[in-house]
């Protein structure tokens, strides 16, 4: 007989579930709530009572996923005056400001340097943001 001694068997009955701390959607989620909060706010002082479409600007370089957002939306609009409204998103390309020369340019990504002085010293102008833009409903 090999080995011996009762093993140890527990059971764990209570459902438990782990969340990854990276879990992409969470932020997505949130930004979805907060976009349907605003809205909604927004058509109830207007008396829009069903909203059938919402555009927010997403600047390329701007920390959110697009394609969450798309499939957050729906979820949490969903019982609100939004309910089954379209997400429309608007890419922002991004801009900014040479502090040495004064240009604006549209750099293909942060910290490209100055295409006229070659100065990596510049303010992003936008391309960084994301904003409601407007809604429509009726
Ligand atoms: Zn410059």
């Amino acid at each position: 007989m090999a080995g011996g001694g009762p093993s140890p068997r527990r059971q764990n009955r209570a459902a438990s579930f782990t969340l990854d701390k990276s879990e992409p959607s969470m932020h997505e989620l949130s930004l979805c709530e907060s976009i349907t909060q605003l809205v909604v706010e927004r058509a109830r002082r207007e008396r829009i009572a069903k909203v059938s479409r919402v555009v927010v600007e997403i600047g390329v370089a701007a920390p959110v996923d697009a394609e969450a957002l798309s499939f957050c939306f729906p979820i949490v609009a969903k019982d609100t005056a939004a309910a089954g409204a379209e997400l429309a998103i608007v890419r922002v390309g991004l801009r900014a400001r040479c502090e040495s020369c004064g240009a604006e340019f549209a750099p293909d990504a942060l910290f490209d340097p100055c295409p006229i002085c070659g100065g990596f010293a510049s303010t992003i102008l936008s391309g960084r943001e994301m904003r409601v833009v407007s809604f429509d409903g009726a």
